[in-house]
């Protein structure tokens, strides 16, 4: 069975003609799909309700891709691919670092967006059963208990720690900005800053190499954030 199947998919896409071809070929394949338009449709719908992925047009009327992606990024980490009708705008889009998780070309094939589709929806249920783990894998989280263990052994850590964690470790491979990590600390924001979070998470590497010296899974990115990357 698809990986799409009873997926919700939102796009977003001025080109009416074009969003309604991909939405055909995305209802065929067993999702159901939303489509906006206009780009200050997009922040209040997401805000409203988060699907399980998003198409997103780069240069839509209204609030822009770049724009949409990076706030959606403040409150969600929903799968996120952009697309752009330049390949060149591609290297840039990267090095923007917006949390998009794909990114695809004009002109495209629907069969192509669909694939990726697939393959990205698959990828994150893939990430997700990794790292949120099933007693028995590397990193196994209790959510009830806020208790963690590292290869077997209990990480004796603090609520805010097991918090980041948990927000890091549901996206593996992913950066997550300062101001994300934030957003998982349930903490009055206007009373903490970035360098709170940067010292609870050297507080919890420190926690991993206690337990296995150059274990430590959590990667830190120069000027952009941290991300959570499993060894299995
Ligand atoms: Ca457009």
């Amino acid at each position: 069975m698809s990986q799409v199947v009873g997926k919700r998919i939102l796009i977003v896409e001025d080109e009416r003609k074009l969003a309604e071809v991909l939405r055909d070929y995305l209802v065929a394949d067993g999702a159901n799909v939303d489509l906006l338009h206009h780009g200050d449709d997009a922040l209040p719908a997401l805000r409203l309700s988060v699907p399980d992925l998003v198409l997103l047009d780069l240069m839509l009327p209204g609030t822009d891709g770049l724009t949409i992606c990076r706030e959606l990024r403040r409150f969600s980490t929903v799968p996120v691919i952009m697309v752009t009708a330049r390949v060149e705008e591609i290297d840039r889009l990267l090095g923007l670092e917006l949390g998009a998780d794909d990114y695809i070309c004009k002109p495209f094939s629907p069969r192509e967006v669909v694939a990726r589709v697939r393959a990205l929806l698959r990828r994150t249920q893939a990430w997700q059963n990794a790292a949120i783990a099933a007693p028995g894998s590397e990193l196994e989280l209790d959510d009830e208990r806020f208790e963690a263990r590292w290869r077997g052994r209990k990480l004796d850590l603090t609520p805010v720690e097991f918090r980041l964690l948990k927000a890091l470790a549901h996206r593996p491979g992913h950066v997550l900005s300062r101001a994300q990590l934030l957003e998982q600390l349930y903490m009055d924001h206007r009373i903490v800053s970035d360098r709170t979070v940067d010292s609870h998470i050297k507080n919890l590497r420190r926690k991993f190499e206690e337990i296995e010296v150059g274990s430590d899974p959590v990667r830190s990115i120069y000027g952009v954030g941290y991300k959570y990357e499993p060894s299995d």
